[in-house]
């Protein structure tokens, strides 16, 4: 059956894509070995920098998020390394199941699936690191499947403090656009993220901004690697081009999130993903709801999760919700399968989109008979309205500075 209007694609990623964009992507493709393409891409390598704040170079692969963590790993590593990784969520281990698959050695910090990584816990154990054997530690900045951020500036500190020389790897796919991040500012080596989350795009690109530390450490590191090769891109990057066939039309469509990203203003587009967390988690408050993030520190602006009550399952609520208003909501992933749901409100999104996918929430909760309180909606208005009456765009929480 046709179902009318647009779809409401509210997962944590994909993230619905702009009119914008597709229309910068419904072109001819063009010789990408030609002095247009070239063009385009020379200034787009070199306007990404801003995105992730960085001076050095960022590479762009034609694979999901999950090849630039292959990547990564692979242009850094020699079999046989430790890694260090924090397990915040979903994402986070399946980053060192990749890591051991690649012949590496993580050692996982276990967490509570409920907060960031405790930057101190990684502290005391490369302060005990004594021989230096762990060589990089790998951190999710936007843990997608629990909505926690982990503080990446602490972490640097406690680094830092330990006099340890480990890299420092961060998971950005779906905080990046979203969340303010700063790869130079915070000394971050390689920044792994993705098209299709904050940057408004469809799922088929992805990143690794790189630390001059990083490419130096990429000069020996012996885990075998081709087409994800770092120093295979640097020639052809240097005259907006690649090694092998791009992904032409993403790059278009690339160009032209970095344009908008710019036009709006990051600390405005991180404002406004602010905005609408707070205002969504005081409705989930108001539905007597629970946020499945316990530390207001950690709270993502990207995503919220929501535990359901006891005994009602979040698939089939999910699926009530789909069915009745053609709403997608995110998951639960691994053991939080069918406990949580997950609504996404990053990327390309405004108040109007949020009070139409909170509405379709508490109208499913009622639908399902779900045990709730009604009013969360006109709760999260009143935020709304109250943020726009006082011309306060929320500042960005303070882990994140
Ligand atoms: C989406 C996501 C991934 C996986 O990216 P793919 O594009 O599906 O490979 C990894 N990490 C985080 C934090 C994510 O949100």
């Amino acid at each position: 059956m046709r179902t009318s209007g647009r779809h409401f694609l509210q997962i944590p990623g994909p993230t619905n894509v702009p009119d914008r964009i597709l229309r910068a992507m419904d072109r001819p493709t063009i010789d990408h070995r030609g002095p247009a393409f070239g063009a385009m891409c020379g200034k787009l390598l070199n306007d990404l920098k801003a995105v992730f704040r960085c001076d050095g170079p960022v590479y762009i692969y034609p694979a999901s998020g999950t090849g630039a963590w292959e990547a990564a790993m692979v242009n850094t590593a020699s079999p046989g390394d430790h890694v260090l990784m924090y397990e915040t969520g979903h994402f986070a281990s399946m980053w060192s199941k990749l890591a051991s698959n690649l012949g590496l050695v993580p050692e996982v910090i276990e967490g509570d699936w409920r907060s960031g990584a405790d930057a101190a816990a990684i502290g005391a154990r490369l302060a005990a690191d004594k021989t230096h054997s762990i060589k990089a530690v790998c951190i999710v900045h936007n843990e997608t499947s629990t909505g926690a951020v982990s503080p990446i500036s602490d972490i640097r500190d406690q680094i830092d403090a330990a006099g340890h020389p480990a890299l420092l790897m961060v998971d950005t796919i779906s905080s990046l656009g979203s969340i303010d991040y700063r790869q130079d500012n915070w000394g971050v080596d390689v920044t792994v993220a993705g098209s299709q989350k904050g940057l408004m795009l469809p799922p088929g690109l992805s990143f690794n901004a790189v630390s001059s530390k990083a490419l130096e450490a990429s000069k020996s590191a012996k885990l075998p690697k081709s087409y994800w090769s770092w120093s295979e891109m640097n020639g052809p990057n240097d005259r907006g081009f690649f090694p092998y066939t791009p992904a032409t039309n993403l790059l278009f469509g690339l160009a032209e999130a970095v344009s908008m990203l710019s036009e709006e203003g990051l600390d405005n587009v991180f404002a406004r993903h602010s905005r609408h967390a707070a205002a969504t988690r005081r409705a989930v408050r108001t539905w007597s709801l629970d946020v499945l993030c316990t530390n207001p520190r950690h709270y993502s602006s990207s995503l919220t999760a929501v535990v359901m009550p006891e005994g009602h399952d979040a698939d089939a609520f999910r699926r009530v919700i789909l069915e009745n208003f053609d709403m997608s909501l995110g998951n639960g992933l691994s053991r939080l399968a069918g406990r949580v749901f997950r609504i996404g409100h990053l990327g390309d999104f405004n108040d109007l989109m949020l009070a139409g996918t909170l509405s379709g929430i508490e109208l499913g909760l009622e639908i399902a008979s779900v045990p709730y309180e009604k009013g969360g909606v006109q709760a999260a208005l009143d935020d709304l309205a109250e943020a726009r009456k006082a011309g306060r765009s929320h500042a960005p929480l303070a882990h994140a500075v």
